[in-house]
């Protein structure tokens, strides 16, 4: 057995090991180069590498951790119920109680079917809402992320921008073709796909605020303008809330915006940090699915008794209040941040800093941004101490941990 202690160490073994030497791309650090971290502890706000340097974290494991790392409870009730043994292949209580939970929060989840990953889910979902509609095609937006399943992965925002890919190899043609790609706020670009394909498209999938080309709000009327076209041209509208869901309000942007989606589609927050996705909505849409209907989809360890138990203890700490102390935070961060030649957009606890001084409102917009000051800025901050998500086109995620104090270290390490 050989030792390795140090990250260079680690990063050696890993990169003979994993492809690029990581398992999810983005962790390789192609867009702002020097050797990616080796993470090996996090605590609130921060995390620690293998060569014990300590760094203010704003990755929160892209996402799930609102309550930033190793929270009391979170850990306690992961604890409790791996104590109480692992995985049974049948229902188990805490599957009933974090459902019960989540649909308080979300009204529009009338049934729910949990999985173990948000890909998982948003693929899921749009089985049902073909299976629904009786069509085939999809509508998604240039920049939107909704995981790899093979027919989601055209013009698919950060992970594949950071590597200037165009989509995916090896999806086939096919499969491709079924989605459609309109433009983020632009209501036109979907009006124009739903004439050009009359009673064919099936669903139109959105982040309902973008956070996969960096944070892009949606424009006043845009989601409700969606919920129309899709009605009237007899297609779901399916919100793909894996980041917003229980971020930007207690009830998801559906909630913050007042729109009320068909479909949702759920991850991140959700698993409490553990591997998790859920889709849900309509009761009679959910009853297509296995056992109730023909739509079929499994999971070995869906509704995992961890993951639901982190899950759980997640949802139970976010208070009102506890939202409005981290979009406090988040405020002052992004005043801090603001100066020429940048701009900032933010949705409650979810930021991004664009090296442009406009900010954007769609993909194309996003993808003007100066990739290279943004990856010295990057880099610089990392130097003191500040972990940014490596990439442009990444969310920054603040959690309850980022206290005042983790604030103003943050606006002290900007370069000058
Ligand atoms: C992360 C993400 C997904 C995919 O979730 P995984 O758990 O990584 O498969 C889907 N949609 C959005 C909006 C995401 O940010």
């Amino acid at each position: 057995m050989r030792t390795a202690s140090t990250a260079a160490a680690w990063r050696e073994r890993a990169a003979a090991l994993f492809p690029g030497g990581v398992n999810s791309p983005v962790r390789a650090y192609r867009a702002v180069g020097g050797e990616p971290p080796i993470l090996v502890r996090g605590e609130g706000a921060y995390v620690w590498d293998a060569d014990g340097n300590r760094y203010l974290d704003y990755v929160g494991a892209f996402g799930p951790l609102l309550l930033g790392h190793a929270h009391p409870s979170v850990v306690e009730a992961i604890s409790r119920a791996a104590a109480e043994g692992g995985s049974f292949g049948a229902t188990a209580p805490a599957e009933v109680r974090l459902a019960e939970l989540i649909q308080e929060r979300m009204p529009s989840i009338e049934r729910i079917r949990f999985v173990n990953s948000g890909t998982e889910a948003a693929m899921s979902a749009l089985r049902v809402a073909r299976a629904a509609t009786g069509r085939e095609l999809v509508i998604k937006f240039d920049g939107g992320y909704h995981g790899h399943a093979d027919s989601l992965l055209v013009e698919a925002g950060s992970g594949v921008a950071t590597l200037s890919l165009p989509g995916s190899a090896g999806v086939p043609a096919a499969v491709a073709a079924q989605t459609l790609v309109a433009t983020y706020n632009d209501l036109n670009s979907v009006q124009r796909l739903l004439d050009t394909h009359p009673r064919q498209v099936a669903a139109v999938i959105v982040e309902p605020v973008a956070a996969n080309m960096g944070v892009v709000p949606p424009q006043p009327g845009f989601l409700e303008g969606l919920r129309r076209l899709a009605e009237e041209a007899g297609a779901l509208l399916v919100f793909d809330e894996v980041i917003t869901g229980f971020r930007v309000a207690p009830g998801g942007a559906q909630e913050l915006y007042g729109v009320r989606p068909d479909l949702t589609v759920l991850g991140k927050i959700i698993g409490g940090g553990l591997p998790v996705g859920a889709y849900g909505g309509r009761a009679d849409l959910l009853d297509l699915v296995a056992p109730a209907g023909p739509v079929y989809q499994a999971g070995t360890l869906s509704g995992h008794p961890l993951v639901m138990a982190a899950g759980e203890a997640t949802l139970a700490q976010l208070t009102p209040e506890l939202y409005r102390a981290v979009e406090g935070r988040a405020d002052r961060l992004e005043e801090g941040l603001r100066r020429p030649g940048v701009s900032v957009n933010r949705v409650g606890s979810l930021l991004t800093l664009f090296f442009r001084d406009r900010a954007p409102v769609d993909f194309a917009e996003a993808r003007e941004s100066d990739t290279d000051l943004f990856a010295r800025f990057f880099n610089s901050l990392r130097d003191r101490g500040v972990l940014l998500p490596p990439s442009q086109y990444e969310a920054w995620f603040l959690s309850a941990a980022h206290d005042d104090e983790a604030i103003s270290t943050t606006l002290e390490a900007l370069p000058a």
